[in-house]
């Protein structure tokens, strides 16, 4: 399979809005989008993305993660961005008929469907530095994803970055491509740098996220993570994960901690970030002022591994469904 994110089905749904009104969604066959050299998104960034999976059951038919609640998250992301929001019906069907087109393309479990819901502003208005884009264009576009873990589950080392932040309060829980150009310099210079894989911003003190993916400290017997607020995304895996971990029986602790307890509880805990490409992936090393903290013995650990199995039990058909995060499309 290729590399994450370079492979792409043969059909997007799309809709466009113009004049106050969005128009019917369509399925086309994947192309090029021929765009004004003054759309908005070249120049003000209106755009904002989404993200999640369909998987393939040996029903033979997809069945797509938390649908509802990546299209609430999106129409909040268009909110913030002052762009025309979509209507919830109309998103979700445009997914659902993307999925339902390209069906034949989802590959088994533990391999997936990758889904791209994407919004962009494109009125042709280069003087609209300080306005809205008031046109717009969404298209859902998929992707087939392998194993993330093919080849064995390797421990992430982190930067603990305690001065710069990742994005700005206004856009931190927003899903937007403006945020990851944000996090892009500081986290290519520590790889640079220190080596590491990844930033985990930390600013004023507060341990946030990375530039694409939640953060986790697991015994085994406590979830501790960041209680939501505006300066992060607010993770569909971190919320399933807290979910099924309470089942689980796991102390859920949503707070606000520092650095200097983070630094103190890795030589006990689980280090993990969460997002819905990897799901969780193991943390084994931080590096804070130049030296270099293992996360208990460095290597991944049991109750990352449990949680993560719990998920994709429901993911792959397993086990129940119990809590309705699934949409059947077949
Ligand atoms: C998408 C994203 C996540 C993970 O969200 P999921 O819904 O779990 O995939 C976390 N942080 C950032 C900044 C993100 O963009």
């Amino acid at each position: 399979m290729k590399p994450f994110g370079t492979e792409f089905c043969d059909h997007i749904a799309i809709a466009r809005y113009a004049d106050g009104a969005w128009s019917a969604p369509s399925i086309e066959p994947l192309a090029p989008l021929p765009m004004h050299p003054a759309a908005h998104v070249f120049h003000y960034a209106s755009t904002c993305f989404e993200g999640f999976k369909a998987y393939r059951w040996s029903d033979g038919k997809g069945r797509i993660f938390r649908l509802h609640d990546h299209v609430a998250r999106m129409q909040r992301s268009a909110a913030s961005l002052r762009m025309p929001i979509p209507d919830a019906d109309m998103l979700a069907g445009m997914v659902i008929d993307a999925v339902h087109k390209n069906l034949a393309d989802i590959p088994e479990p533990p391999a997936s469907l990758y889904l791209r819901p994407t919004l962009i502003g494109t009125a042709e208005n280069i003087g609209a530095a300080a306005g809205p884009s008031t046109e717009a264009t969404l298209f859902v576009l998929c992707s087939p994803v392998g194993d993330y873990f093919a080849g064995g589950a390797s421990a992430l080392k982190l930067l603990v970055e305690d001065q710069k932040a990742r994005t700005t309060d206004q856009l931190g829980s927003t899903k937007t491509g403006g945020n990851y150009a944000a996090a892009l310099g500081p986290t290519l210079d520590a790889k640079e740098k220190y080596g590491v894989d990844q930033v985990l911003f930390c600013p004023d003190d507060d341990v946030q996220e990375t530039g694409a993916a939640n953060f986790l400290l697991i015994s085994d017997d406590e979830i501790l993570t960041k209680s939501l607020d505006s300066s992060f995304l607010h993770g569909m895996t971190r919320d399933s994960v807290l979910k099924l971990g309470a089942e689980l029986g796991y102390k859920i602790s949503e707070r606000p901690f520092t650095v200097d307890e983070l630094l103190k509880k890795v030589k006990t805990y689980e280090a993990c970030l969460s997002g819905t490409a990897a799901t969780l992936s193991p943390v084994g090393a931080l590096v804070h002022n130049g030296q270099e903290i293992l996360v208990r013995d460095g290597k991944p650990g049991p109750n990352r591994k449990k949680l993560q199995t719990a998920l994709q039990n429901i993911q792959y058909g397993i086990e129940p469904d119990s809590h309705g995060w699934l949409t059947e499309v077949g």
